[in-house]
C-alpha cells in the first residue's frame, strides 16, 4: 500500500510513499529495544540532543516551512512561524527538563528519606493532525524524549512527508536510531498498535469523533490517555473594549492558519452598545483578507488542507443558513482550482445551528449579539466545547474576572488564544484533557513515583 500527498492549492500530487502497513510491529519491537537504552542516557546528554533538534530546525526552516505549505496549505509566512516555535519548545525543554524531571524531596518523616522521582514509561505513541504538521509533533516530542520516553508518531494521511522529515530532523540532530519514529500507517490500522502491549501511553490532537476511538481503545487497556481535541473558542466583546486592536486581532484570530485551528476564535460574541460598530469594521477588515496561492508572500489565506473538508465546512455554512443564519460575507465556494474558501461572516445564527454548536474548521466567523456582560459569558459557556477564550475589555480586573468564569481550559484578556511552551496547554468538556507544554506538559507521561527510604 502506498500515501500519497496532493498539493490541495492545486491538486497535484507531490510525492507517493511507501506504507508501514506490514513494518509497524518491526517498528514497536526497534522502539522498546531503543527504550531500554534510551531511559539510562543522562538527561543532560538527552537536553543537549534536543537543543541540537533546535539548530537542525532552524538551519533547516525555509525547506521544512515550504513542505508544511505544499501538503496542507497554510501561507508560507505562517509555516515559517512554525518551525521558528518548534525550535524554541525544543530549547524550552532542553534548559528546563531536569528543573521539571528531578526528585522532590519531600520533608516531613523523621525517619526516613521520602522522594518523588519522575521516570520515562516506555513507547508512547503520538497520533496527529495536518493543520500544524511540525509544531502539534515537536510539542509532544520535544518533552516526550527529553524525559526518555520513546515516541511513535502515526501522523495524518495527509502529510506523510512532514512526518517523515521530522523523523530526519531527530536522526540528524544526533539521537539514536528509533528514539523517535513515523509509522505511515492508516486510521483503521491503529487499534492494533494501542492495543499492543509495547505501547506505554497515547495521545492524539485532533477531532473529538477521533478522541473518542482512541481513547475507547486505550481505556480498554488501562492506557494512560492525553487528548487534545476540538474547539469552539467564543471572542468576547465588551462595551469598553479598545475597538482597533480587538478587531484587528479577531481578524486574525479567526484566519490564523487559513481557519483551521483548535484555538480559533470561532464564535464571536458582542454585546449590544458595540455590536454595530464591531460588524461593520470586522466584515471590512475580514473583506480586506488575500485569499491565494499560500506560497505567495503576499496571500492571507491558502487553501483548506483537503478538498473534502472544504466542502465538509460549506455544508455546515448551508446549513445553518438553512436554519436562519444571514450572511454577511463571504458563503460560497470559490470559482478556483483548489480548496479554496473564502473568509465568511455569519449572523443571526440560531442556537444550534451547524455555526453555533458545531466546529467550523475554517475562515467562517459567527457574531452573536448578547445585551450584557452576564449573557455574554452565558453564551461563551454555551458550548459542548472548552478549550480557549478571549475577552476584549479596557478594565482589567473585569477581563480577569470574566476570563475565570469561562469554562475553558485557556483563558485570554486582550490576547488571542494562543499556545506557549512556558504555559499548560489543553482543554475542559468536548475539547478533551490532560495538558501539553511547560512542567505540567512533561509530567504527563512520567510515572511519578514515591520512594521512602527508612
Ligand atoms: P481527524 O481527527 O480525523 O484526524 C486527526 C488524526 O487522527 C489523524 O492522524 C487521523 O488519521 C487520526 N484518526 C482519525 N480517526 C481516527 C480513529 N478512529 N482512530 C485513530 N486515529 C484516528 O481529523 P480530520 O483530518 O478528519 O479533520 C476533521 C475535523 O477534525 C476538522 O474539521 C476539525 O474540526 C477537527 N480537527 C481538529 C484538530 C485540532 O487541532 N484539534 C486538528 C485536525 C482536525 P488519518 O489522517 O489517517 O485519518
Amino acid at each position: 500500500m502506498s500515501i500519497e500527498s496532493t498539493n490541495p492549492a492545486t491538486g497535484e500530487t507531490i510525492d507517493t510513499y511507501e506504507a508501514d502497513s506490514d513494518m509497524w510491529d518491526d517498528h514497536l519491537e526497534n522502539a522498546t529495544e531503543t527504550f531500554e537504552e534510551w531511559q539510562t542516557v543522562p538527561i543532560e546528554t538527552r537536553q543537549q540532543l534536543l537543543a541540537a533538534a533546535g539548530d537542525v530546525l532552524r538551519d533547516g526552516s525555509e525547506e521544512y516551512a515550504e513542505l508544511m505549505t505544499a501538503e496542507m496549505g497554510k501561507p508560507i509566512d505562517q509555516a515559517r512561524s512554525e518551525v521558528e516555535k518548534c525550535a524554541w519548545v525544543c530549547d524550552y525543554y532542553a534548559e528546563h527538563a531536569a528543573e521539571f524531571l528531578g526528585d522532590e524531596v519531600v520533608a516531613g518523616e523523621p525517619n526516613a528519606r521520602t522522594v518523588v522521582a519522575h521516570q520515562p514509561l516506555g513507547p508512547i505513541l503520538a497520533i496527529m493532525p495536518w493543520n500544524f504538521p511540525f509544531w502539534q509533533v515537536f510539542r509532544f516530542a520535544a518533552p516526550n524524549l527529553v524525559a526518555g520516553n520513546v515516541g511513535l508518531l502515526k501522523h495524518a494521511s495527509n502529510v506523510p512527508g512532514c512526518a517523515r522529515a521530522i523523523e530526519d530532523v531527530f536522526r540528524e540532530a544526533g539521537f539514536p536510531e528509533n528514539v523517535f519514529s513515523t509509522l505511515l500507517i492508516g486510521s483503521d490500522e491503529i487499534d492494533a498498535v494501542i492495543e499492543d502491549d509495547r505501547i506505554a501511553g497515547v495521545t492524539l490532537t485532533g477531532s473529538d469523533g477521533a478522541g473518542r476511538a482512541v481513547a475507547e481503545t486505550a481505556g480498554s487497556e488501562l492506557k494512560k490517555t492525553v487528548l487534545e481535541l476540538g474547539g469552539s473558542d467564543p471572542f468576547v466583546v465588551l462595551e469598553d473594549a479598545p475597538m482597533d486592536e480587538t478587531v484587528e486581532t479577531a481578524v486574525q484570530a479567526r484566519l490564523l492558519n487559513s481557519g483551521q485551528s483548535c484555538i480559533a476564535a470561532k464564535r464571536f460574541v458582542v454585546v449590544e452598545d458595540v455590536y454595530d460598530e464591531f460588524i461593520d469594521r470586522f466584515v471590512e477588515e475580514m473583506d480586506d483578507q488575500v485569499v491565494g496561492d499560500p506560497m505567495a508572500e503576499e496571500t492571507d489565506i491558502g487553501p483548506q488542507a483537503r478538498d473534502d473538508l472544504a466542502d465538509q465546512l460549506h455544508e455546515q455554512v448551508q446549513e445553518t443558513v438553512d436554519q436562519g443564519g444571514e450572511v454577511r460575507l463571504g458563503g460560497e465556494p470559490m470559482d478556483r482550482e483548489g480548496a479554496f474558501y473564502p473568509p465568511t461572516v455569519l449572523t443571526d445564527v440560531p442556537a444550534d445551528a451547524p455555526a453555533d454548536s458545531e466546529e467550523l474548521f475554517g475562515p467562517v466567523a459567527t457574531v452573536f449579539r448578547v445585551p450584557d456582560e452576564d449573557a455574554a459569558i452565558e453564551k461563551a459557556n454555551d458550548t459542548r466545547f472548552g478549550l480557549g477564550a478571549s475577552v476584549w475589555t479596557e478594565d482589567l480586573d473585569r477581563g480577569e474576572r470574566v476570563a475565570r468564569e469561562f469554562e475553558s481550559g485557556l483563558a485570554f484578556v486582550n490576547e488571542l488564544v494562543k499556545s506557549d511552551p512556558r504555559l499548560p496547554f489543553g482543554g475542559v468538556k468536548d475539547s478533551g484533557y490532560g495538558r501539553e507544554l511547560a512542567r505540567e506538559g512533561i509530567r504527563e507521561f512520567v510515572n511519578t513515583k514515591t520512594i521512602w527510604v527508612q
